[in-house]
């Protein structure tokens, strides 16, 4: 083996790289073992131990070149398993920082652009968002008289960001929350512009653009003195939303806003029986969880609550027959999409990550697997079984799972006519004209 000389290093990579104490690795292995990417096919023996101990020389370059920290979905299970509490994630997330823009895989950086620039990922008009919304809209209101979309509601009590995908193509995916919504007659609204939930900063390092993006919602708050907000669902919006909100916050306390998690958000909405449910739905079938890294181990492990009980409660509001999968919550594995790897031109190997995902649901025994991430949803949705085909199952969301099981009750005569000339002001003052005689 050729002898590695260590390099003199950048400053700015050598600050940062002293936050950790390298010195301290141990090069046990605790990392590698417990990271789904250690013998991903074609990557040479490449593992965290590897990219620890070459950062320890001064191999900076070597590690940003490689394709190691974006087949790292951040999942931070190595980090929970570290002796010596070397935040691992973290070093993956500043080796893609490193990488020059025009070199990020796929359409990371490109959607990261999109966000900045238009207020969204998918760079949709805000013509087309709004018309969406109200057309979706008034299709909903069929079966929930009184219901639209609220655009810039002044002093609403939640604020909701709606993620691009849905925007863009799979529409009906938001009726779930719209359904919560009306059910518990919330007071809620969506921003005009500027809504996107989720936040690819985090996914390629950029933390100039994590912040602009959490900036961008703390004003909108501001501006629209809004109660507080539904973290986005995305564990990586949420967890990205989060770390941007602090380093404001670290800025400048005055850019403190409230905020709530969905799961808290669902206990208190079913808890103060603003929502109604029927398990009866859901009989003979089984139904598990599966633990979020971002909305668990890595918000636990970084903020000091994961959430792990209140999804389970909520399930089990709804459902009679709930398993584990083994292991779970603090050691549970990662679906293999996280970290930017759905949309990245990783397949294969963000396949080879759920392996293990694959595994725990088949054990599980689950008819139904329940996640509360959109990242998890489509890995465990779309990309295991193509890769896993001998065990059948299904994928909810967690508000899928409570919309679907609510008992929905049409509000009274004059709340839906106060709502409908609610909405036919707000669709005016926004311009946008309704192809329906609805409201
Ligand atoms: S688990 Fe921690 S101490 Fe052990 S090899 Fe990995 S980074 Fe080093
Ligand atoms: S965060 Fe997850 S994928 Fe990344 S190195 Fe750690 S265990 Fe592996
Ligand atoms: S996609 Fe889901 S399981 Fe994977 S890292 Fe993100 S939150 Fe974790």
């Amino acid at each position: 083996m050729d002898m590695v000389i260590p390099k003199p290093m950048d400053v700015g990579v050598r600050d940062f790289l002293n936050r950790f104490d390298f010195s301290a690795c141990m090069i046990c292995g605790t990392c590698s073992n417990g990271c789904p990417v250690t013998g991903t096919p074609g990557m040479g023996g490449w593992d965290t131990r590897k990219v620890m101990r070459m950062l320890a020389y001064g191999m900076v370059d070597e590690v940003v070149d490689s394709k190691f920290p974006w087949l790292c979905t951040g999942c931070g299970r190595c980090a929970y398993s570290c002796p010596m509490g070397i935040d691992i994630p973290a070093v993956m997330g500043h080796m893609k920082s490193l990488r020059d823009r025009d070199k990020v895989p796929g359409s990371l950086h490109k959607g990261m652009a999109n966000n900045l620039e238009t207020g969204n990922n998918l760079a949709i008009s805000k013509e087309e968002y709004l018309s969406g919304m109200a057309e979706l809209g008034v299709e909903m209101a069929e079966e929930c008289p009184g219901f639209f979309v609220p655009v810039d509601k002044q002093d609403a009590k939640v604020l909701f960001f709606p993620n691009s995908k849905e925007v863009y193509g799979d529409f009906e995916d938001q009726y779930w929350w719209w359904r919560i919504f009306y059910a518990a007659k919330e007071d809620w609204t969506v921003p005009s512009e500027g809504w996107e939930a989720v936040d690819w900063a985090l996914f390629t390092g950029n933390y100039a653009g994590n912040k602009k993006l959490a900036k961008r919602k703390i004003d909108y708050m501001k501006q629209h003195n809004i109660e507080r907000m539904i973290m986005p669902d995305c564990g990586g919006g949420s967890y990205g939303c989060r770390k941007g909100m602090d380093t404001c916050v670290l800025e400048d306390p005055n850019n403190e806003v409230g905020f709530i998690y969905l799961y808290d958000y669902l206990v208190q909405v079913i808890r103060e029986g603003r929502v109604k449910l029927d398990k009866s739905v859901n009989a003979g079938r089984r139904f598990t969880w599966h633990d979020s890294c971002k909305h668990g181990r890595e918000l636990a492990r970084h903020f000091g609550k994961g959430f792990y009980d209140e999804p389970r409660w909520i399930v089990r509001q709804c459902v009679d027959d709930f398993v584990e999968m083994s292991p779970d919550r603090g050691l549970n594995y990662c679906c293999g999409g996280g970290g930017g790897m759905w949309p990245m031109p990783f397949e294969d190997e963000s396949a080879w990550h759920a392996r293990h995902k694959y595994d725990q649901i088949k054990r599980s025994g689950a008819d139904v697997v329940v996640v509360g991430c959109s990242n998890c949803r489509d890995q465990i949705m779309k990309r295991i079984p193509k890769y896993y085909k001998d065990y059948k199952y299904e994928v909810k969301y967690l508000w899928q799972l409570v919309a679907e099981t609510l008992i929905l009750e049409p509000w009274e005569q004059d709340m839906v006519a106060r709502a409908e000339a609610a909405a036919k002001a707000q669709w005016e003052r926004l311009g946008v004209e309704l192809d329906t005689t609805e409201y």
